[in-house]
């Protein structure tokens, strides 16, 4: 996997997911990415695309404020 941005390697890793949805923030902890080792731009894989789409409509039926969802252990 390369940059979407620069092209250069890209490591594997973790990152927390921070989403405004207007009403409400969502936060989503220990989301598996990958990292570029030169900008630090963040790429997701389509699985965790889908799976953080799913978190975000979870997390606009319970319209709290802030939510935090570890990202392993969300239904
Ligand atoms: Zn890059």
């Amino acid at each position: 996997m390369v940059c979407i941005k620069c092209g250069a390697n890209t490591k594997k890793g973790y990152t927390t997911s921070v989403t405004d949805l207007g009403n409400c923030l969502l936060i989503v902890r220990n989301v598996p990415c990958y990292k570029c080792t030169e900008c630090n731009e963040i790429i997701y894989t389509g699985d965790v695309i889908q799976r953080l789409e799913q978190i975000i409509e979870q997390a606009k039926q319970f319209s709290q404020e802030i939510s935090i969802v570890n990202y392993s252990s969300a239904a």
